[in-house]
């Protein structure tokens, strides 16, 4: 002050006065007696100093707490050794802390000073935040490191302590040394790291650390105080080997239901669900749809009774719905889908019931029966004509003795000379008539008579007394028979069988031909269409009225026939079987084209069946 006092004379006493009162710092100045000669503004408020002070008391009777302290040691240095000392301290009586520097002026020292304690205030403010945070940081479950722009650790949480305890010690280490299981190629913690540190993009990534750890970790990385990043990181093995155990088991579960929907639609049974207002469908499986030659999704919606106009149907389900259950029902009727066929089922209802104990829903499992029901029938049938013909032959046989003395008698009559003309000619009628009764007999006994064993015999042998026996219809229905055998060649067969399919052809062909026609038989030397073998063909043709494609697609079903009550409709289905059994063939051409109408039957017959078990008894 005295250099601008005496220098350049630009700044005047009253200048600096003027300065140092709107100077916010305290400035005092003290002589060497240590009395206060001077306070600007700011030091007279902090250091409450009116004018009596001022060259007044010393600074030590002013200030009595001072005496003794580091403050009194500092002003007394500064007065001895002409140097400049800085301070800092609490000063109790007026509650402040006050900063302050000392400068030696020729008059003794100037004390340059501030209160500092709204500063210090702020710095300890700073200090408990610090230290909170430090305290929430290590209670968080989360696990917290710091790291410095060259990946130094600079700071840990209790729980990244914890965690990362048996790497050993970490703190204050590069991160990348201190970790030599995280540095390998594709390393998701080098890359997310170093996104976040150069490019300062925060990236969150789930990855595993091997040994000593042996720990998944959840991972985030965050840019933070403009150059290093925070890295939270926790623990989550338990709930990955959680998760996988899950995902397994829903993997399972979900294997199941598919297993349990594809049994439901594969199943050879109709599977269906109905609702209790309509019974109306609301889920079938394929073989249920099928029942009605539909997809599941086009009977879905419709109800029961419309698609199945099967009488009592709809008492049943109403029976059901009232929580009795259906068991081993068996039903029979006409579906829309296919009408005119008869056909069986055996179904199962069961109500089933919501939580609250009310019937939801009807479960029904329908088994189609047609098949065995019509085989069993068959059976029933096929039965009856066995009966018949052991009848027919035991008839036959017990007719067989008189007709031989008959027989004999006429031969008798026959050859005496003194018979008349007249008498003659009854007698050769009634031999002619005769002949043929015996015939017939010997044929029907032929016929019936059960065969053990397979025999050999030729297309003729087989055909001949079949023939016969059609003799008188032939001629009634007005029909031409044209017989050609062209083959000796013999088969080994059970004849009676293969004569009742011959007999079963013929008497559908005369069926045929109600307004006459012709019958053409004809046999071959033929081999097996499919696998080679060397056998006989006999073809029955007729020009009849034929079949259309939808008879002909049937009429190898038990019952099947357009005859009404003059069929059975077993024919050709016995027919089919006897062949099968014999590894033959039947096969089938007709036509209802107005100039050539007609049905061709062709029958394969191999010269030996490979299996001939039932014929070696
Ligand atoms: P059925 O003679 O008792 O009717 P079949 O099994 O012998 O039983 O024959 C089944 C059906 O096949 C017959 O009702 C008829 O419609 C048809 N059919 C069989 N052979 C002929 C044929 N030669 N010409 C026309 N239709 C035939
Ligand atoms: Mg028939």
């Amino acid at each position: 002050m005295n250099s601008q006092k005496t220098g350049q004379g630009t700044a005047t006493q009253q200048d600096v006065g003027y300065l140092a009162s709107i100077f916010s710092d305290g400035l005092i100045l003290i002589d060497r007696e240590w009395r206060i000669t001077y306070a600007n503004a700011a030091a007279r408020e902090i250091s409450r100093i009116d004018d009596s002070h001022i060259n007044g008391a010393t600074h030590w009777e002013m200030y009595p707490a001072t005496v003794g302290t580091e403050q009194e040691r500092i002003y007394r240095r500064s007065m001895e050794e002409r140097i400049s000392l800085d301070h800092e301290f609490y000063y109790a009586p007026f509650e402040v802390w006050i900063t302050l520097r000392t400068y030696p002026v020729p008059s003794g020292i100037a004390v340059h000073y501030r209160d500092s304690t709204r500063m210090k205030e702020a710095e300890r403010n700073r200090d408990d935040n610090a230290r909170r945070l430090q305290q929430v940081f290590d209670t968080t479950t989360d696990a917290i490191i710091v790291l410095d722009p060259d990946y130094r650790i600079t700071f840990m949480n209790r729980r990244a302590v914890e965690l990362l305890s048996p790497i050993g010690e970490v703190m204050g280490r590069v991160l990348f040394e201190a970790f030599p299981g995280i540095v390998y190629q594709d390393s998701p913690y080098i890359a997310n790291y170093r996104r976040a540190m150069e490019d300062r993009i925060h990236g969150r990534f789930e990855a595993y650390y091997p040994e000593p750890l042996n720990v998944w970790f959840s991972v985030e990385a965050r840019p933070a105080d403009h150059t290093g990043i925070i890295v939270f990181f926790r623990d989550i093995t338990q709930q990955r080997l959680d998760a996988e155990e899950l995902w397994l088991k829903t993997a399972e579960t979900e294997r199941q239901a598919a297993e349990i929907e594809t049994l439901y639609r594969t199943a050879p049974i109709g599977l269906a669900l109905f609702d209790t207002t309509d019974f109306r469908y609301l889920r079938l499986n394929d073989r249920q749809a099928q029942f009605f030659g539909l997809k599941p999704e086009e009977v879905v919606g419709r109800i029961v009774t419309e698609m199945a106009p099967i009488e009592g149907l709809r008492e049943l389900f109403e029976q059901v719905r009232d929580g009795h259950p259906v068991i081993n029902y068996p039903l029979e009727g006409e579906l829309v889908g296919s009408p005119g066929e008869h056909r069986y089922w055996t179904v199962n209802y069961f109500p089933l019931y919501g939580t609250d104990g009310s019937v939801q829903a009807i479960a029904a499992a329908s088994l189609e029966v047609t098949a065995q029901k019509k085989a069993e029938m068959a059976l029933i049938q096929s039965e009856k004509l066995a009966a018949v013909g052991r009848l027919a032959s035991s008839i036959s046989h017990e007719i067989n003795n008189p007709l031989e003395s008959v027989t004999n008698l006429l031969y008798l009559i026959a050859s005496r000379e003194d018979l008349s003309l007249p008498t003659r000619e009854y007698v050769d009628i009634a031999q002619a008539e005769l002949e043929r009764v015996s015939q017939i007999t010997t044929q029907t006994l032929r016929f019936h008579r059960q065969a053990a064993r397979s025999t050999w015999v030729s297309a003729e042998q087989l055909l001949k007394p079949v023939i016969n026996l059609f003799r008188g219809r032939l001629t009634n229905s007005d029909i031409e028979l044209e017989a050609q055998f062209n083959s000796q060649t013999e088969a080994l067969c059970l004849e009676n069988e293969i004569r009742q399919v011959l007999s079963n052809l013929i008497a559908n062909a005369i069926d045929a031909m109600r307004a006459g026609g012709r019958l053409l038989i004809r046999s071959h030397d033929a081999f097996h269409p499919v696998t080679g073998v060397k056998g006989i063909r006999i073809t029955i043709a007729d020009t009849g009225h034929g079949m259309d494609p939808a008879t002909q697609a049937r009429i190898f079903e038990p019952f099947f026939t357009t005859k009404d009550l003059n069929g059975t409709g077993l024919g050709l289905w016995i027919s089919a079987e006897i062949l099968e059994r014999h590894q033959g063939q039947l096969a089938v051409r007709s036509s209802q084209h107005p100039l050539h109408h007609g049905t061709v039957f062709g029958l394969f017959l191999p010269i030996t069946p490979a299996r001939t078990d039932s014929s070696e008894d």
